[in-house]
């Protein structure tokens, strides 16, 4: 599998060129993306043929993570004719949250073929996708992407995590994990449910992943300093990710 950084960034950055959360995970020329935050859909149009998608696996409500489905759904609807659709796996009212900023019923669905999310493990194509459930939002997801079929390693993405005990369903040892550190070193204010890099150095260490990669740092903490708050508990591998990143998983 490949994985193929389209946006990393949190909900707001001043940092030039940050995109919303999105990445593309890719094997046999077939590919699912992950999130698509904003200003994530041009970083996919020039990555893969977003209508020749699996699917779109969104981990939770925030505009952060989806609001480009909003560019996806015209891309389909009026670059093609007849009009084409991507199958879109999300928590539940993504339509009805679509529709709206459009204010427009049925707006969604004339492009994007919505299916809702539960826990548990289903296979796309030549992935299997597991899904559970985080401590974040109302209903948000964390996931594990692995080739179908297959007990080798896989790619582990928290979502926005608030609890990070909640990733461990998920995670075997070897598997790459993709995970949000959005207070950098730390600490997490108290109501935040986000995770800071000493709690992802700890989970790290403890499930014996394979490496770690960083993501959705947010505006005003350090790469640098948030990389050695997790060494401190972690002996591995460990980076952030950023746009235009591609690495073999
Ligand atoms: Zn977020
Ligand atoms: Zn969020």
């Amino acid at each position: 599998m490949e994985l193929t950084v389209l946006g990393a960034g949190p909900a707001y950055s001043d940092r030039v060129g940050s995109i919303g959360a999105s990445y593309l995970v890719s094997r046999e020329s077939a590919a699912l993306v992950l999130d698509l935050g904003q200003g994530a859909f041009p970083s996919l149009v020039n990555a893969w043929e977003p209508s020749e998608l699996l699917g779109v696996v969104v981990s939770h409500l925030h505009p952060d993570h989806f609001v480009d489905l909003v560019p996806l759904r015209h891309y389909l609807r009026y670059e093609f004719s007849p009009s084409r659709c991507v199958t879109v796996y999300a928590p539940a009212g993504i339509d009805r949250r679509l529709d709206g900023l459009h204010d427009e019923p049925g707006f969604a669905g004339q492009a994007l073929d919505i299916i809702e999310l539960s826990e548990g493990v289903r296979t796309i194509g030549p992935f299997d996708l597991a899904a559970a459930l985080v401590t974040h939002d109302s209903e948000s997801y964390g996931f594990r992407v692995s080739a179908a079929g297959s007990s080798g390693p896989g790619l582990v993405y928290s979502g926005d995590c608030g609890r990070a005990d909640d990733l461990r369903a998920l995670i075997r040892p070897g598997d790459t994990l993709l995970v949000e550190v959005a207070f950098g070193p730390g600490p997490v204010p108290p109501g935040a449910q986000h995770l800071d890099g000493p709690t992802v150095g700890a989970l790290a260490a403890s499930t014996a992943v394979g490496s770690l990669l960083l993501t959705h740092l947010q505006m005003g903490f350090d790469p640098d300093e948030t990389i050695e708050s997790v060494r401190e508990r972690f002996g591995g591998n460990v980076r952030f990710v950023w746009p235009g990143d591609r690495l073999e998983l």
